[in-house]
C-alpha cells in the first residue's frame, strides 16, 4: 500500500498482499465485479489462476486409482503423498506427530471421530461442546452413549476443565469446540487443548480435544503443533474456495482411539476374507491408511496443490489474511454501529462487542447483527435478504447452523425454541419476528479478497434502505375526503389469468367477458410445472425464464396453447382443458406412487402430465427436468393450508436443528387448535393492482438518485401479476390519480351485475416484480424503490388481494347463475369504515 491512501485505508489492508487487493480482484476474480458478495463463512470464492493450473494439471498428467502399481497410478500416489505433507506444513502440523486423512467435509471428519470413539470401548463414550458449536459439532451428542453436555461458555468449560481430574470414571471423553464461532466470529481460546490434556493425565488421559476449525481456518492461520488438539476438522473450499475437499488431522498419539473403528472399506485392510471366517486385517502403517475408505479423491487432491500455490502466491500467508480481514471487519462493525435514526435510536444492534474487533485473537471477520426502525422494531430477516439480493448483496441470515450461539444471543431458551416449532417455525423459514424479538441474525462475513468497495456497499445499502433520516410520516394512508371520493371513475383495464402457475399471463381479449368463481377467475393457476426429481412446483424466482412461457385457454377448441420463446424460435403444444385427456394420470388412485408436491410449504396432491412430450417441452424451454401437472378438480383447498397434527410435529422435530441445550425428557408441545397458526397462506383468489398506484411508482422510480443498480427504468404494471388491473377515469383533464387508494378498500361492485369482490389483505412483495415480464431479465426495480415507499410493517406491499363474496355464490341468490367480468366493467369501491365514517 502506499502512503497516499493512508487515511481512507486502515493499516494492514492489503499488507503482505502480492498487489492491493483491487488489482488481485480484477486479475483472479472476475465473477465478483459485479455482485458483493459477503457469506466467506459459506465459501470463500476460487481464485482464477485455481482452476486454470487445475485444468492444466488434468489435462498434462495421466492419472490413475491411487491403490494399484501402474505408472499411472503410481504418479496420483505420489502427488497425494506430497500435497499430504504440504497441507501439514500449511497449519505448521509437525508430521512425525499429526497425520492428515483427506475426508468430504468438516463434517466428515467430525463424524468420523465421533463413529472411532464410539467403537473405543464397550462403555461408548461421553461427550462435551460449547455452545458456539456449529450444528455438525452438535450431532455427536446423538452417539454419545454416556451421556453429553453444552458447556454454555467458556467459564462453564474453565471450570470443568479444572475439576476434570476428580471426576470419577474413566471412560473416554470428548471435548469439542470451534476455533471460531461462525456465527458472530468469535475466536474462543485455543488453550483449551493442552489444558484439557494436562488436567486429564490424573486420569489416563482418556480426555480427547476436537477442534471444529472449519470456520477459523478461512481467515486465520492455526498452528497445529502449537495449539495440539488430538483432532483438527476443516473444509479447505472455506480457505481456497477450491476443491472441495475436507480434512481431519490427528495426533498420533490419540490415534489409538481408531484401533477398534468397525467399519472398513477398500483401501484400509491388507487382507480380508470375503467368505466363510470373519477375519480381515487392517493397515496399520499410518493413521490415514487405517482411515482412508475406498478411493481417495484423487482429483481434488491435486486440486489443492493448485490452490495452495495460487493461495501463497497472492496473498503470501494466513498471517496477512488474517490482518487485512481484520481490519476490514473494524470497518463494518464501527460504521455500522454508529449508524441512527432521526431520533438517535440505533440502526444496527450487533451481537458482539466492538472491543474485539481489530484484534485478530479474540474476533474472525464476521458480524452478525439486526436491524431496527426508528420505533425500535426489528426488521425481518427475510425482507433484508430479499432487498439485499435485489442489490445484488450476498449476505446470510438466519441461526447459520449455529443454534446455540444464536440462541444466546437472541435471548431464547430451548423451551422457547420448541415452542416455537409447534407452531411452525422451521430453520430456514420466514418466521422472522415471534414476540416483537428476532428468530435469526443477519450475517456477514469477510474473506481474503474482500475489499473496501465490499464495505461501503454494504453500508451504503443500509443506509439507504434502512435508516430513517426524519420521521415516517402517515405516508400509505393518504388522507381523502368524501367529496373526492365520489367523482372517481374506476375501471377495470385488463383481465389477466395465469393458468400455469408462475408463467406468463394471459389477458382475456376485450369484449369477452370472463367467469369469475370463489376460487378466482376461471383457468387462473389451473396448473404449475413441477420438478420431476423434487415433485415441488417451480417458480419465477427461481426460474425466470417461466415469463417467457406464454399459455394461452382457448375455449372455442377447449385446449390450452403455451407458446415459448422468442419470435423467430417459439415452439408451441396444446393441451385439452378437459379432463378426459389420457395422458393425465390420476395420483390419488395408486397411493404407492403418489406424487405430491409441496406449493408455499405444504404438500398437495396433483395430477400430473405423464406424457414425455410435455415434459420435453417445458424441460427443454427452461433447462430443468420438469413437467406439467394439474390441480385437482375440487380446488379450493389449493388456498389453504392443511393444519399439522402433532405426529407430523414429532417426526420433523427429530430431523430438526436445534440447541444443544435441551432438556431430554421434555413433553412435545400439545397443538393448541385455537392457536392461531404461524403460517397463514400467501395466496387469494384474486389480485388487484391500481394503474394509478404503478403510476405513481413509477414516478418515484425515475426521480430515485442514489441507487447505482436501480436504473431509473419505468416498469410494466404486468411485473405485479394482478389478474385485475383497475384505473381511473379522469372527470375533468385536471384532475390528478389517487395513487394507492385502494389502500383503503374493503370491498368493490364490479361490473353491470354489481358483483361484490371483499378486498382482503395488501399482497406482500419479493423480489419476483424485478423480473421483465417479456424478457424474463432481472433488474433492482420495482423492488428497491418498494423497499423504500411502500414497506408496510416491515414487509412491502403493493396490491391488495381479494375475493368473490361468499353470498355472490349462494344458491338462491337472484342471480345464481354464472357470474362474470369484463375489461372495461366499472368498478364502485366501498372505503374502510373506520376511515370514512
Ligand atoms: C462450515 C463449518 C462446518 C461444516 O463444514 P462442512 O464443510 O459443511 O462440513 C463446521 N463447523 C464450522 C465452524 C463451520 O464454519
Amino acid at each position: 500500500m502506499t502512503s497516499s491512501n493512508a487515511d481512507q485505508y486502515p493499516s494492514g489492508y492489503s499488507e503482505g498482499y502480492s498487489a492491493d487487493v483491487d488489482i488481485i480482484r480484477e486479475q483472479e476474480y472476475p465473477l465478483l465485479n459485479d455482485t458483493t458478495y459477503l457469506d466467506h463463512a459459506g465459501t470463500t470464492p476460487y481464485a482464477k489462476s485455481t482452476i486454470e493450473e487445475f485444468s492444466r494439471q488434468l489435462t498434462s498428467n495421466l492419472f490413475g486409482n491411487p491403490h494399484s502399481m501402474s505408472l499411472s497410478s503410481q504418479l496420483s500416489t505420489q502427488r497425494t503423498d506430497d500435497i499430504r505433507l504440504r497441507v501439514l506444513q500449511f497449519f505448521n502440523a509437525d508430521p512425525d506427530e499429526f497425520d492428515l486423512v483427506f475426508v468430504a467435509n468438516a463434517t466428515a471428519a467430525i463424524k468420523l471421530v465421533a463413529d472411532g470413539l464410539r467403537d473405543s470401548d464397550h462403555r461408548g463414550f461421553w461427550y462435551g461442546y460449547h455452545s458456539d458449536a456449529h450444528t455438525s459439532l452438535v450431532g455427536v451428542r446423538e452417539l454419545a452413549e454416556m451421556g453429553h453436555r453444552c458447556f454454555q461458555d467458556d467459564a462453564d468449560l474453565d471450570t470443568w476443565i479444572k475439576d476434570l481430574p476428580n471426576l470419577p470414571t474413566k471412560a473416554p471423553k470428548l471435548v469439542a469446540f470451534p476455533a471460531q464461532s461462525n456465527m458472530n466470529g468469535r475466536r474462543l481460546p485455543l488453550r483449551w487443548c493442552k489444558e484439557l490434556r494436562s488436567a486429564a493425565q490424573a486420569m489416563d488421559g482418556n480426555v480427547f480435544t476436537l477442534l471444529d476449525a472449519a470456520s477459523f481456518v478461512s481467515t486465520g492461520s492455526l498452528d497445529i503443533s502449537a495449539v495440539s488438539p488430538d483432532f483438527t476438522a476443516l473444509s479447505f473450499y472455506k480457505i481456497f474456495g477450491f476443491p472441495d475437499l475436507g480434512a481431519l488431522i490427528v495426533r498420533k498419539k490419540a490415534a489409538r482411539v481408531f484401533e477398534r473403528r468397525k467399519y472398513f472399506g477398500g483401501g484400509t485392510v491388507d487382507m480380508v476374507i470375503a467368505a466363510g471366517a470373519q477375519w480381515h486385517a487392517k493397515k496399520e502403517s499410518s493413521v490415514h491408511e487405517l482411515l482412508e475408505d475406498g478411493t481417495l479423491p484423487f482429483h481434488n487432491i491435486i486440486a489443492l496443490d493448485a490452490a495452495l500455490d495460487t493461495h501463497k502466491r497472492l496473498y503470501g500467508s494466513m498471517t496477512n489474511v488474517s490482518r487485512h480481514t481484520a481490519c476490514l471487519a473494524k470497518r463494518v462493525y464501527d460504521r455500522l454501529s454508529v449508524l441512527s435514526h432521526w431520533n438517535q435510536t440505533n440502526v444496527c444492534h450487533m451481537y458482539q462487542p466492538g472491543a474485539h474487533y481489530g484484534s485478530s485473537i479474540a474476533q474472525g471477520p464476521i458480524i452478525a447483527f439486526n436491524l431496527q426502525n426508528s420505533k425500535g422494531e426489528y426488521v425481518p430477516k427475510t425482507e433484508i435478504e430479499k432487498l439485499a439480493n435485489v442489490q445484488n448483496i450476498q449476505l446470510r441470515t438466519g441461526s447459520v447452523c449455529n443454534p446455540g450461539g444464536t440462541a444466546n444471543a437472541l435471548g431464547w431458551t430451548g423451551l422457547d425454541l420448541r415452542r416455537h416449532y409447534s407452531t411452525g417455525l422451521r430453520c430456514g423459514d420466514a418466521h422472522d419476528i415471534i414476540g416483537g424479538r428476532p428468530t435469526g441474525v443477519v450475517r456477514v462475513s469477510l474473506g481474503a479478497m474482500t475489499n473496501m468497495k465490499d464495505v461501503e456497499s454494504l453500508v451504503n445499502f443500509i443506509e439507504e434502505f434502512y435508516v430513517e433520516k426524519i420521521p415516517p410520516i402517515m405516508a400509505l394512508k393518504s388522507p381523502m375526503d368524501n367529496s373526492d371520493i365520489v367523482e372517481r371513475h374506476f375501471y377495470v383495464e385488463s383481465l389477466s389469468v395465469f393458468p400455469i402457475k408462475s408463467c406468463a399471463a394471459f389477458k382475456i381479449p376485450e369484449g369477452k367477458r370472463w367467469e369469475i368463481k370463489q376460487e378466482g377467475l376461471a383457468w387462473d393457476r389451473e396448473w404449475c410445472l413441477i420438478h420431476q426429481g423434487t415433485g415441488t412446483a417451480l417458480n419465477q424466482k427461481r426460474y425466470p425464464r417461466m415469463a417467457l412461457i406464454r399459455p394461452s385457454v382457448d375455449l372455442e377448441r377447449s385446449i390450452l396453447r403455451i407458446t415459448c420463446g422468442v419470435m423467430s424460435e417459439q415452439v408451441s403444444l396444446e393441451i385439452s382443458l378437459s379432463w378426459e385427456d389420457t395422458s393425465l394420470i390420476s395420483t390419488s388412485s395408486c397411493p404407492n406412487t403418489k406424487r405430491s408436491s409441496t406449493v408455499c410449504g405444504d404438500r398437495i396432491s396433483l395430477h400430473a402430465y405423464s406424457s414425455p412430450v410435455v415434459s420435453a417441452f417445458f424441460s427443454d424451454f427452461l433447462g430443468v427436468p420438469c413437467t406439467l401437472a394439474r390441480f385437482p378438480s375440487h380446488t379450493t383447498h389449493r388456498y389453504a393450508r392443511p393444519r399439522r397434527s402433532s405426529g407430523v410435529w414429532r417426526s420433523r422435530f427429530r430431523k430438526l436443528i436445534m440447541p444443544g441445550a435441551f432438556p431430554l425428557d421434555l413433553p412435545p408441545p400439545v397443538h393448541d387448535a385455537r392457536q392461531i397458526p404461524l403460517s397463514l397462506s400467501n395466496e387469494s383468489p384474486l389480485l388487484i393492482v391500481s394503474r394509478s398506484s404503478v403510476n405513481r411508482l413509477n414516478e418515484t422510480i425515475k426521480a430515485g438518485t442514489k441507487s447505482v443498480n436501480s436504473g431509473h427504468k419505468a416498469v410494466a404494471a404486468d411485473v405485479f401479476r394482478g389478474n385485475i388491473v383497475v384505473a381511473e377515469r379522469l372527470a375533468s383533464p385536471g384532475d390528478t390519480e389517487q395513487p394507492y387508494a385502494e389502500d383503503h378498500w374493503s370491498s368493490v361492485r364490479i361490473g353491470p351485475d354489481q358483483l361484490r369482490i371483499n378486498v382482503l389483505d395488501a399482497c406482500q412483495r419479493c423480489q419476483m416484480v424485478c423480473i421483465d415480464q417479456f424478457t424474463g431479465l432481472r433488474s433492482a426495480e420495482p423492488f428497491s424503490t418498494l423497499a423504500k415507499t411502500r414497506n408496510i410493517n416491515g414487509k412491502v406491499c403493493f396490491g391488495k388481494y381479494a375475493a368473490l363474496a361468499p353470498e355472490e355464490t349462494e344458491v338462491h341468490h337472484p342471480q345464481s347463475d354464472r357470474k362474470t367480468v369484463m375489461v372495461g366493467d366499472v368498478i364502485m369501491p366501498s372505503y374502510d369504515d373506520e376511515e370514512h365514517p
